[in-house]
């Protein structure tokens, strides 16, 4: 019998499934024939978040500022002197986090998929499309439609988003920027992205669930863009659970990354939630197996330890977001007389994307940000 199975080989899966290698006999199932695909992600992270992958995949390309497109056609540019995010393939960092995973110990199985699991005399019997196999604790790594999720309780993310991108065969101009576009014409509920890196741009949106499929929106935004009659060289699609489950831990068992709903509610980003929270699954499982107790009390120290890091600001960035998909493109637009005072530009361009509502709630602070927002502010209340 494992020590531990770990189900689902993204980032959240392989980073745990290599810590606890280091101590614990770990397998690890993967449902695709290969690590990394299909990749749902733009890979637009931090320095900080690829740190914390312990791999060194290429660097696309560094960006030191981005463009904020508005409803009416302002853009208001912000530009730093610090690389603020840098961009990744996410194929490439999912095989080596995964070859990472195997140095460690872990033994990686791919083409084969979790389909349910049992617990007797707390021993977990997994159930999959190529046999079962035993183990004494399992970990939910499995993305955003979690079925390890769904087997122990009912709780499902508040919501989902659903994306859309495509890699575009053309250079643009400026190279150290990125483009981020607002508006309920362009991304209800959501926002859209233009990224460049060596000669392509990755351009890309999300959408609320209820406002119809992401890709007429793309359609639009690249007609708009002068892009529709570009080479489309890669298309991604996904989506993203925001808001967080209520638990993510029972007996035997930890739910970790998109399957545990830890995502940043504001820009989608689960890459620097779900590599901490791997952090502590990790520990967690480590003293549990040392302590010869599984049991969903001890394994409940998860939840706090992962909630302790990251959960203030998780469900400050959901309070945001909500007040966020009211907002009608009168006040996306409003908006950008405030983001013309240097104060406010100043806030932003010292915001960590890794936790943006920092940044917003210091701007909602302003009194004249305050007085203007506040029919925003009470709508979402409603
Ligand atoms: C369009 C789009 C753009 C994004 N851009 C960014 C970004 O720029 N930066 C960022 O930080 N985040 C981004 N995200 C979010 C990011 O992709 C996810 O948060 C991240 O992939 C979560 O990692 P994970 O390991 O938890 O899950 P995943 O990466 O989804 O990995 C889950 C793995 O489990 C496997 N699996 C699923 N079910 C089973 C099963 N039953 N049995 C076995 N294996 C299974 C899957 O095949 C997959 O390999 C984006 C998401 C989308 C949709």
């Amino acid at each position: 019998m494992r020590e531990v199975v770990v189900v689902g080989g993204g980032p959240a899966g392989t980073k745990t499934a290599a810590l606890l290698a280091k101590d614990h006999d770990v397998l690890l199932l993967e449902e695709h024939s290969t690590f990394g695909r299909p990749a749902q992600c733009t890979g637009l992270i931090t320095e900080r978040v690829l740190e914390s992958t312990g791999v060194r995949p290429e660097i696309l390309n560094k960006f030191t500022g981005a463009r904020f497109h508005f409803p009416d056609g302002n853009v208001i540019e912000l530009s730093t002197n610090e690389t603020k995010a840098v961009l990744i393939d996410r194929t490439e960092l999912d095989t080596l986090m995964a070859e990472k995973a195997k140095d460690a110990g872990a033994e990686l199985m791919t083409s084969v998929r979790y389909e349910g699991h049992s617990i007797t005399d707390g021993h977990v019997s997994i159930m999959t499309n190529s046999g079962s196999y035993d183990s004494r604790a399992i970990i939910g790594a499995d993305g955003h439609s979690s079925k390890v999720a769904m087997s122990f309780c009912d709780n499902p993310p508040r919501e989902y988003v659903r994306g859309i991108q495509y890699d575009i065969r053309k250079e643009s101009d400026v190279l150290d920027m990125i483009d981020l576009y607002f508006g309920n014409d362009v991304a209800p509920g959501f926002f859209a992205w233009s990224i460049p890196f060596n000669g392509f741009t990755r351009v890309g949106l999300c959408t609320s669930w209820d406002k119809g499929l992401p890709n007429d929106y793309l359609k639009t935004l690249l007609r708009k863009n002068g892009m529709d009659s570009c080479e489309v060289v890669r298309k991604y699609s996904g989506k993203i659970p925001l808001g967080g489950r209520r638990r993510t831990y029972s007996d035997n068992l930890l739910l970790v990354g998109d399957a545990a709903g830890q995502v940043k509610p504001i820009s989608g980003g689960g890459l620097y939630p779900g590599l901490i929270a791997a952090e502590h699954a990790a520990q967690t499982v480590h003293e549990a197996l040392k302590n010869d107790d599984l049991s969903s009390r001890f394994l409940s120290i998860y939840e706090k330890r992962w909630r302790k890091d990251l959960g203030k600001s998780l469900d400050r960035a959901y309070r945001i977001r909500k007040m966020y998909v009211k907002m009608d493109d009168d006040d996306f637009n409003r908006f950008v007389s405030h983001l013309r005072d240097e104060r406010i530009m100043d806030i932003m361009r010292s915001a960590d994307i890794d936790d943006p509502g920092v940044a917003v709630k210091r701007m909602m602070k302003h009194p004249a940000i305050m007085i203007r927002m506040l029919p925003t502010v009470l709508r979402s209340i409603v």
